[in-house]
């Protein structure tokens, strides 16, 4: 068996290029005493990793350089040296970007199914999914009837977002990039209403949308549309805060620019980690594997194929070219 990974080459300036990514062999480690041996198998990409390759303090440590590239993985256990794990055991955990790792077993998670696909771990059933249920349900706290309207709707958090604000019995608007993706919310996630904020007309379809006004605003772009978007908050709208991600290869401060809008309305707009959320994800994973399993949230994939494609497959979260969760598949052994 040969084992590659994927090291943090340099600090990108804008959208990381392949100048970001090094390829390298490596070796694979036998595992000692508690640890396992873990084959990836689905990698996840998503938008926080692009903070992490800035050396600015934050939240999470920045990535080292030459050092590999670390985010979810779904993997299949190939050793396993301590009682909990078997060989063939699914897990998931946060890991370095390697074909192989060999970690203590505390590191990794057995998945409380097989009988899902196995994907959904890195979306809806996983980290992407805890974000969207506590944000919205923790900070948002949306009513039957009102109105909450959330951007980047059709990805892996957005798309989960919207769909339990309708199972509260709210009016759900979403804001996507592209007929495709605004077609998909209205048609198959059963939003009330999708807005293309690519075309023109985005601000008059917008105030068409909500004309009761908008009580819960999930934030996860930032910018111009969050510009558009705060115009139309109700008073004592709630806004958690859970991305900004028009930001994120950009130096500068890309907006909203908000405070005149908070006083008026006064809001209330809450930044928040899925992290904090901890104490509740027992509930928030079984939760949503029963909506999951009753045909109450659905979600679309991206699976790029192959260990090579991440990179460009982590670029897709900042052009669009995901649909839904991106994933990279880099082993058929779980097929
Ligand atoms: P997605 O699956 O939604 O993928 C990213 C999407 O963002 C793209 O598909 C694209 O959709 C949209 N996008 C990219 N650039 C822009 C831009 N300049 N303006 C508007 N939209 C843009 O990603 P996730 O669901 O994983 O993450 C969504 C947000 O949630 C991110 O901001 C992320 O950082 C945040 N997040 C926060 C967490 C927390 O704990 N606070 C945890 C997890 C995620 P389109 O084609 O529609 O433009």
């Amino acid at each position: 068996m040969k084992n590659e990974q994927i090291v943090l080459a340099q600090r990108p300036e804008g959208l990381p290029g392949d100048e970001t990514f090094r390829y390298e062999d490596t070796e694979i480690k036998k595992p000692d005493n508690d640890e396992v041996l873990i084959e990836s198998v689905y990698i996840s990409v998503d938008p926080y990793m692009r903070g992490r390759m800035n050396d600015t303090k934050s939240y999470s440590k920045p990535f080292e350089i030459d050092e590999p590239l670390n985010g979810h993985v779904v993997g299949k256990i190939v050793e396993s040296n301590h009682e909990n794990f078997s060989e063939g055991d699914v897990v998931t955990g946060g890991l370095p970007w390697k074909k192989f790792n060999t970690v203590s077993s505390d590191a990794v998670n057995k998945v409380p199914s097989t009988e899902v696909p196995l994907h959904l771990y890195l979306s809806t059933l996983g980290m992407p999914g805890h974000t969207a249920y506590g944000g919205l349900l923790e900070i948002g706290k949306p009513e039957e009837g009102e109105t909450v309207v959330v951007s980047a709707a059709s990805g892996a958090v957005g798309s989960v977002v919207g769909q339990i604000a309708k199972i509260k019995g709210a009016k759900v608007v979403g804001i996507a990039g592209g007929d495709e993706k605004v077609n998909y919310l209205t048609e198959t996630l059963g939003f009330d209403e999708g807005i293309d904020y690519k075309k023109d007309n985005f601000s008059e379809k917008l105030a068409e949308a909500v004309p009761d006004g908008i009580d819960v605003y999930f934030e996860n772009v930032g910018g111009p549309i969050s510009d558009e978007v705060f115009n139309h908050l109700n008073t004592f709208a709630r806004v958690p805060v859970c991305g900004a991600i028009s930001s994120y290869n950009s130096k500068e401060d890309n907006g909203p620019r908000v405070q005149q809008k908070l006083i008026k309305s006064q809001a209330l707009m809450q930044g928040f980690l899925v992290a904090q959320f901890q104490d509740n994800a027992k509930n928030a994973s079984e939760q949503l594997a029963k909506w999951v399993q009753e045909g109450k949230i659905k979600s679309e994939v991206t699976i790029a194929e192959g260990f090579d494609q991440l990179p460009e497959a982590f670029r897709n979260l900042f052009t669009g070219d995901n649909f839904g969760k991106q994933v990279v598949k880099v082993s058929n052994s779980l097929d």
